[in-house]
């Protein structure tokens, strides 16, 4: 869901169930759970019994926000459900998601994983034209656009709206008797179909949400196309046409889970591989051990550990409680976050060599504390090696990067970021080895904030703050 930018956080997680008969919700929070590394921020469900959709969102972790007593009372074979960091619009009650709204077709819900680049323009025609906005993401714009359609069904709104809408969408809808998935015409966020059995459906953002459920993988839902899928079984229309297929490269880099599978690959076995040619293109001569920063930067330290032969080891131990500082909402949480996430395992550095494996420097100032309390540890030398190229422009398609004159291999060369973070060495993954390693075409990804070549052109307008529309709304939260 979203327009905008300030580092590199992630972006929304987003599940849709069609199970008549079933507990949908409870399937869809099962799924949401899994998704859960998405977005901490809050969650939502939506559920239809084929009549009357409800709703329950609010503020915090998927566990934290349903229990026993909530699922109960969201009855129906129909769910969609999300969980949310937010990029445009501030982290508040009334920018929950689901979203819903009526419509000609009946009530409808959606669910939204992007950013929209025309969301202001559209957003400010609707207004001309009387339209009362309650959010400030640009979700909303999303669903103002189908309900104020005048198409004969749901699914013609949907095309409607898409023919308006620009950027990067990955969205599930739910209507009282069926369940609809869009994404968008480069399919820059990933959303996928999976089978529970027979005529029951699952679409997710990962295909880990599907293992999770038992569903079996179908594919992913194509750029451009929606996918309605109600009593009659699986439809598929091609709504927009597709110029390319444009996914994130962010996803094998960072943000799903190891155990997803897109474009036919192990997330798990490609970044072990950008270990391998990390390890390659920047060798660490005569060092003891090499270890990660956990989760997201193991499989690499793996690959590398294999590929240099040298030993691999923890060299920080991570509070699993305490969610990826990457999607803190601010700078002053992301420092507090860094702090509490990561402390050393002295009896592996004191002493030693040390190879860090991280998959990404974005502002520099977490890998420099990190290299600080590694020396700290009592380590002889700390060489660094970054599972992936320079993070130098930022993102307008759905994840949080900081502006561009935060981001510090924007500003500095490699040898000065070195310097800056008080490594030994410093060594970034190339954008051709990151794409042998991932063992796809460059052409099938966005790689924009590596090399500046945006799939969509993005306007002066589109540049925007994250919380632009908050200059426009009372920022005043609302029940869910
Ligand atoms: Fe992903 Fe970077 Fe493209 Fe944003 S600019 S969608 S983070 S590859």
């Amino acid at each position: 869901m979203n327009l905008a930018v300030p580092e590199i956080q992630e972006e929304c997680g987003v599940v849709g169930i069609y199970s008549p008969g079933e507990d949908a919700a409870r399937l869809a929070f099962f799924g949401l759970f899994a998704l859960q590394h998405r977005g901490q921020e809050s969650a939502g469900l939506a559920v239809s019994d084929g009549r009357r959709i409800v709703v329950h969102k609010d503020m915090g972790l998927v566990t934290q926000v349903f229990n026993e007593e909530i699922l109960a009372t969201l009855k129906g074979g129909l769910a969609i459900g999300h969980t949310r960091y937010s990029t445009t619009g501030s982290s508040v009650l009334r920018n929950v998601q689901p979203i819903s709204c009526e419509s000609r077709n009946g009530c409808i819900s959606i669910a939204h994983n992007g950013d929209l680049i025309n969301a202001t323009d559209i957003r400010s025609e609707l207004e001309a034209d009387g339209v009362v906005f309650e959010t400030t993401n640009d979700s909303e714009v999303i669903a103002k656009l189908i309900s104020r359609s005048d198409a004969e069904t749901i699914e013609d709104a949907v095309t409607e709206a898409m023919h308006h809408i620009s950027g990067a969408y990955s969205v599930v809808i739910l209507a009282a008797d069926k369940l609809i998935a869009m994404r968008d015409a480069y399919g820059i966020r990933p959303l996928c179909i999976g089978r529970l059995n027979g005529s029951r459906y699952v679409v997710a953002s990962e295909t880990c949400a599907l293992n999770v459920l038992g569903a079996s993988y179908v594919r992913d839902v194509e750029p451009g196309e929606i996918v309605v899928i109600n009593g009659d079984g699986l439809r598929e229309i091609q709504a927009i046409a597709t110029q390319r297929h444009a996914l994130c490269v962010f996803e094998f880099i960072y943000f799903a889970r190891p155990d997803s599978i897109m474009y036919g690959r192990s997330l798990h076995e490609a970044r072990r591989r950008m270990g391998h040619e990390l390890a390659k293109e920047h060798p660490v001569r005569n060092a003891h051990v090499v270890f990660p920063i956990p989760d997201t930067g193991t499989p690499a330290a793996i690959g590398f550990a294999e590929a240099s032969r040298i030993p691999y080891a923890e060299g920080v131990i991570k509070n699993r409680y305490i969610h990826r500082t990457f999607i803190q909402p601010d700078q002053r949480m992301r420092d507090l976050g860094v702090r509490m996430k990561l402390t050393p395992l002295k009896e592996n550095l004191a002493g030693r060599r040390v190879v860090m494996v991280e998959d990404s420097i974005v502002r520099g100032t977490t890998t420099g504390q990190t290299v600080k309390m590694i020396r700290d540890a009592g380590a002889a030398e700390v060489h660094v090696r970054i599972a992936s190229p320079p993070y130098k422009y930022p993102c307008f398609y759905g994840i949080d990067t900081a502006a561009q004159n935060e981001l510090i291999a924007a500003k500095l060369s490699v040898d000065e970021i070195r310097e800056y973070i008080g490594a030994d060495s410093l060594g970034y993954l190339s954008l051709q080895g990151l794409m042998r390693a991932i063992g796809v075409k460059k052409d099938n990804f966005c790689r924009a904030c590596l090399d500046g070549k945006y799939p969509l052109s993005i306007s002066d307008q589109a540049k925007l703050q994250k919380f632009v529309f908050e200059r426009e709304t009372k920022e005043e939260p609302v029940e869910a």
